[in-house]
C-alpha cells in the first residue's frame, strides 16, 4: 500500500476515543464490558480503510467489532467511514497484531477476518505473513473453543501457502472458494483491496476455517 504523510491523522484518532480505543492493553479481557453486551466479538486484522468492518457492524447489529491497523494513515479512513453512521458496535485499534496477546484475553474473540493481508512472498519474510504458524498459535489462544478465521486473498500464492499453513496446524476447512465472485457465496462485503484487484480481473479466493 502506498501511504501518504498525514501528520493530522493522529490528533485526529486522539479526537475520536469513543471510536478508536487508546491503550487496548486497559481492556483486555474487557471488551464485552466496553460494548456494554455479551454479543460475540469478531475482530478484522488489517483493516485498511475500513470498508469491510464498517459495513460488517452495520449488516450485524448483534455482533461487536475490532478492526485492528498498524497505519495511523490508514486507519483514519476507516474512522472517517465509521464518523458517517457513528456505529456503536465498533471500536478500531491503531497497533500491530503480533503484540495481540497484549490486548485480547484467552476466549475472548469469537472470529478474526483477514482480508488481503500483504502476501511477504520471499521465503525469508514467511514470518511476516498474517498465516504463519506463530500468528496461528496467537489466534488459537484468544479465540474461543470451535472460533473460525476466515480469509480472502487475490494472491494465488497466499492462498496455497495458507491453506498449508492451516492444514499443518490441523484446522478444519469449512469453506473454500477459488473464484469468490463467480459463486453462490451470499452476503459478501467488498474491501477496497478486493474491488480494486476484481476490476483488474484478479480472482478471489476464500475459506473459513476452524480451530478445535
Ligand atoms: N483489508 C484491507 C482491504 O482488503 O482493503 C487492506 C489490505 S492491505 C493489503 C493490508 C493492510 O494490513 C495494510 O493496511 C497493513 O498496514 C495492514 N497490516 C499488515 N500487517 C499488519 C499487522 N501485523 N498488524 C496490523 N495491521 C497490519
Amino acid at each position: 500500500m502506498r501511504l501518504r504523510h498525514k501528520p493530522w491523522a493522529k490528533d485526529k484518532l486522539l479526537n475520536h476515543p469513543e471510536l478508536v480505543i487508546q491503550e487496548p492493553e486497559k481492556y483486555k479481557g474487557k471488551w464485552q464490558e466496553l460494548f456494554g453486551n455479551s454479543n460475540p466479538i469478531h475482530i478484522e486484522i488489517g483493516t485498511g480503510k475500513g470498508r469491510f468492518i464498517n459495513e460488517m457492524a452495520k449488516a450485524h447489529p448483534d455482533i461487536n467489532f475490532i478492526g485492528i491497523e498498524a497505519y495511523t494513515s490508514v486507519i483514519v479512513s476507516a474512522l472517517d467511514y465509521a464518523l458517517e453512521s457513528e456505529p456503536t458496535n465498533l471500536k478500531l485499534l491503531n497497533v500491530n497484531a503480533q503484540n495481540l496477546l497484549d490486548y485480547f484475553t484467552e476466549g475472548e474473540v469469537k472470529r478474526i477476518y483477514l482480508n488481503f493481508s500483504d502476501p511477504w512472498p520471499k521465503n525469508r519474510h514467511e514470518k511476516r505473513r498474517l498465516t504463519y504458524k506463530s500468528y496461528l498459535e496467537m489466534y488459537e489462544k484468544i479465540l474461543v473453543k470451535g472460533g473460525e478465521l476466515h480469509f480472502k486473498t487475490d494472491n494465488q500464492g497466499l492462498f496455497e501457502y495458507s491453506l498449508i499453513s492451516f492444514s499443518q496446524y490441523g484446522l478444519k476447512l469449512n469453506f473454500v472458494s477459488l473464484d469468490l465472485h463467480n459463486s453462490d457465496f451470499e452476503g459478501n462485503i467488498m474491501t477496497e483491496y478486493e474491488e480494486k484487484f476484481s476490476k483488474k480481473g484478479n480472482r478471489i479466493y476464500r475459506c473459513e476455517v476452524q480451530f478445535p
